[in-house]
This record gives structure tokens, C-alpha cells and sequence, in this order.
């Protein structure tokens, strides 16, 4: 086994976003016209790797359990859906502008962000800043349905997707047979006009949310509510997060919004401080009574054996799978010493990386080599992403898998000529093992299944 150095975590934001252009994984969108502010294309490995996030989630909120289903509603819904959620009058931050510097900021976040003309100062911070009044700015983004200009009808691209499931709780409550506790999981593109976008992924305009809204009996929701504050955060665990860099923050009564009587979100350690990926919400009725006023429907539980109805009460768990992506990324990143020489190494869990294992032949001229090697990646690639590469050294090669998180490497080498065994390279020991090549695909199985922990420091 090589011999290897751990250090202290030193990851910067400087550095993840610059593996993540250099391994492909997200790229500045439109950047052959200059880019657009805080917008971002996922590349292969980033595709791969997202994916991931959402099928651990699926599986987590749909596949392990009983009590939630599937839902895919539409990103633009009729416009009557945002005036009944409280969206039109009240989805809004504060805005300030400042006069100086010509620039527009969060009023609640200021010491969040960064002065014009002295970046080391939060706008106000000088003597030069004037700022205005805030005013409040409505975070939709509006679009115009019909083909022609003047005529076309205003509408919205959804700022969460959490209404289209409200909407759709009669069809389910219906058709999927479910009473309380039961819930509805959905995926999908949301879209906010952000005043001030960045710190890369965390912020933009156009993001993924991955939320889910649990419908329970009225005097159940304090219990649900501390059930899936607990669930969440383990979820991040599970999947290798840190605890020492995972909490959870309740908020306090003048932060709630005002139909939830409590929320709790839960907080990741990025490099630029504790910041939200999820917050878990007791909503109360509010949802499905204004949807019920609205459009007359009524949204209600009526239980067919005693009569009993009621209006059930709402949990949500809201996080984003960018930022949870973006969280996964940032507690993977670590450099290391090895035998001298510097690795730069994403130690993903299993589960979130975006290839499973690769394939090398060690001889890359050598077709003997290069034939098994084939087979055996041909073989693997039909039940995981697994990637072929003969293309120079092979310690640079192992570097390039390292650098994308690749847990496990099979090498083909002189050996496996003679007694059809190949070396299994582990990325973060650096342990090597032989194993039959017959035997590669379960072995990979199983060691797909096996609990992992991450070798960072806390
Ligand atoms: P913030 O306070 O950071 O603006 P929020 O409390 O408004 O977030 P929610 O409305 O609770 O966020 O949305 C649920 C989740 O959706 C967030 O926890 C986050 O993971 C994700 N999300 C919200 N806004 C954005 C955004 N602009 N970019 C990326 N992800 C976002």
C-alpha cells in the first residue's frame, strides 16, 4: 500500500469550481457569448453525478417506502395557482439599490454581500455608500403563453414545485387510493429572479428542487414535522456528508413564514459559511384551504368508514439538488500527499460518484490486454456507468479517475494473461487487491452496497 499523508480539509471555492470545469463537470453557460450571470451547464460527470442526488432521493422518499408516491407536474401552471399560493402579492424579497456604486443588493442580506467600490465592506459599509429605500421585488419570472405578442396571456415559470403537487392532491388522494399520512415527492426545474445570484451553483436563476409535501391528520403534524427534520438530515449522512459539517438550524418566530408554525432547515459548512440546503416546514392548512377557496375544489380528507373529515396538514421537506450536488462535491474534494506527489481527490460516496469503476489495460499496444480489458468493460457498462481508458500512463490515468471520484479501478496487466486475475485499485486506501476476472462484476456489486465513510478529517 503507498504511503499517504492525510491533511486538513483545504478546499476553497476557487478550487471546486475549477475541478468542475476542468473534469467537465459544470461549465459557465452560454460561454462562447460571454456567459450569463450565474447560469450553468452541467457536463458529463455533472450530469452523472446530479442524477445520482435525485436517485438516492427518489429512492429515499418513493422506492423505500409505502406511504409516498411519484408526481411530475407541469413547470408552467394556470396563473390562478400562483395568485391563490400567496406568490403574486408576497414572493418577494427587499431590494436596495445604491446610488454610488449603481449596484442592487438583498436588504436582508447585506452582510452577505460584497460593496462596489470596497468589496472588503457590505454595501453600507462606507462612508461613500447611498442606499435607497427597500422596495419589494417579486422573485417570479414571467412569460407570455400565445403566439401572438399583444393577445398572449401572462404567466409564470413555477418559483417552486410544490404548488403543482396542491393542485394534484385530489387526483392522488383519489386514484393512488391514500389517506393520511401519505405524501407526494416531485423533481423538477424551478425559476427565481434572483437579486443577487452566485457563490456558483448555490444561487441562480433556474435550479432544481427536490421536494415533497406529506399530507398528515392535523394533531400528527408536530410528530411528522420532528420525523422529517430527523429523516432529512440523515439522508445527507447516509451519503457520506460529515456530521461535523451538517446541522440543523430552526428558525426563529419573526423568520417563519406565516402560515408555518415551525421550520428547520438544514445547513451545510461550505466554504463561504453555513448555508441552506433544505428546509423542512410545517404548513398547517394553508395550502390546500387557499386552494380550496380559489378554485372551489374541495381539498379535503373524507374517511369513507366514519364519516371523519378534515383538512390534513402539510410537511415539507424542500431541498435543491443543485445545492445538494453542490454540498457532495465541496465534502468530496481533498488533496493529499502520496508518496510525495500531490492528489487531488473527490472521495464521493459510491452511490453519488459519477462512474462506478474503470477499466484500464495496463499495456496499452498490448491487444491481448486490450481485448480482456474490452470484454470486462463491455461486460460491467450494462449495469453501471463504467468507463475504458487506454490512453497514456497508467499512473496518470489512475489521477484522472481519482479527480472524478472513480471508487475503483480494474487494471489488466501481464499477470492477467497468465491466470485471468486483475488488480482492484481502491481510491481512497489505494489498497490493491487481486481478484478472478469472472468474479469483477459481483465483487463490484457488493462493493457498491458496502457502507462507505469518508477518510476526511471531520
Ligand atoms: P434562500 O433563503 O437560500 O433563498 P429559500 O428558503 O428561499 O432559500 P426555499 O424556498 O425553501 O428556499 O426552497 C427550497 C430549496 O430550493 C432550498 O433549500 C434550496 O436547496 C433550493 N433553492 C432555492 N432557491 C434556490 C436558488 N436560487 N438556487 C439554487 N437552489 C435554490
Amino acid at each position: 500500500m503507498a504511503e499517504t499523508e492525510p491533511r486538513a480539509d483545504t478546499v476553497t471555492m476557487d478550487k471546486i469550481v475549477s475541478l468542475a470545469r476542468r473534469r467537465g463537470f459544470v461549465f459557465p453557460s452560454s460561454e462562447i457569448y460571454g456567459g450569463l450571470g450565474s447560469a450553468y451547464d452541467y457536463g458529463h460527470y455533472g450530469v452523472l453525478a446530479k442524477n445520482n442526488v435525485k436517485a438516492r432521493w427518489l429512492e429515499a422518499m418513493v422506492q423505500e417506502r409505502d406511504d409516498i408516491v411519484a408526481l411530475d407536474s407541469a413547470i408552467i401552471l394556470n396563473p390562478s395557482v400562483w395568485e391563490a399560493s400567496g406568490h403574486v402579492a408576497g414572493f418577494t424579497d427587499p431590494l436596495v439599490d445604491c446610488r454610488t456604486c449603481k449596484l442592487r443588493f438583498r436588504a436582508d442580506k447585506l452582510e452577505e454581500e460584497h460593496c462596489g467600490r470596497k468589496p472588503s465592506k457590505h454595501p453600507g459599509g462606507t462612508p461613500e455608500c447611498d442606499l435607497t429605500e427597500a422596495r419589494q421585488f417579486n422573485l417570479m419570472l414571467e412569460t407570455r403563453l400565445g403566439a401572438v405578442e399583444e393577445t398572449g396571456v401572462a404567466a409564470y415559470l413555477r418559483p417552486e414545485t410544490a404548488q403543482g403537487i396542491f393542485v394534484n392532491f385530489k387526483n392522488v388522494l383519489q386514484l393512488a387510493r391514500r389517506k393520511p399520512p401519505f405524501g407526494i415527492a416531485q423533481i423538477g426545474k424551478s425559476f427565481r429572479n434572483e437579486i443577487t445570484p452566485g457563490n456558483f451553483l448555490f444561487r441562480t436563476r433556474e435550479f432544481e428542487q427536490m421536494e415533497m409535501e406529506y399530507f398528515v391528520p392535523p394533531d400528527k403534524a408536530d410528530q411528522w414535522y420532528e420525523y422529517w427534520v430527523k429523516e432529512r438530515f440523515d439522508w445527507y449522512t447516509r451519503y457520506g456528508i460529515r456530521e461535523s459539517h451538517l446541522r440543523i438550524r430552526p428558525h426563529e418566530a419573526d423568520e417563519l413564514s406565516h402560515y408555518s408554525s415551525a421550520t428547520s432547515d438544514i445547513e451545510y459548512l461550505l466554504p463561504f459559511g453555513w448555508s441552506e440546503l433544505e428546509g423542512i416546514a410545517n404548513r398547517g392548512s394553508f395550502d390546500l384551504t387557499q386552494h380550496t377557496e380559489h378554485s372551489g375544489a374541495k381539498l379535503e380528507f373524507v374517511d369513507s368508514a366514519t364519516g371523519e373529515r378534515y383538512v390534513p396538514h402539510v410537511i415539507e421537506p424542500a431541498g435543491g439538488a443543485d445545492r445538494a450536488f453542490l454540498a457532495f462535491l465541496v465534502d468530496a474534494y481533498d488533496e493529499e500527499d502520496v508518496a510525495g506527489r500531490q492528489r487531488t481527490v473527490l472521495r464521493f460516496h459510491p452511490q453519488i460518484a459519477p462512474v462506478k469503476a474503470a477499466v484500464l489495460p495496463l499495456i496499452a499496444k498490448d491487444e491481448r490486454m486490450v481485448t480482456k480489458a474490452r470484454a470486462l468493460y463491455e461486460g460491467l457498462r450494462r449495469r453501471h456507468i463504467v468507463e475504458y481508458d487506454d490512453n497514456g500512463a497508467i499512473g496518470r490515468r489512475y489521477r484522472r479517475q481519482d479527480e472524478i471520484g472513480t471508487p475503483f479501478a480494474f487494471t489488466i496487466d501481464e499477470q492477467t494473461l497468465a491466470d485471468d486475475t486483475v488488480t482492484v485499485r481502491d481510491r481512497d486506501s489505494l489498497a490493491q487487491e487481486r481478484l478472478p476476472i469472472d468474479g469483477v462484476r459481483e465483487w463490484l456489486d457488493d462493493a457498491l452496497e458496502r457502507p462507505w465513510h469518508t477518510p476526511k478529517p471531520g
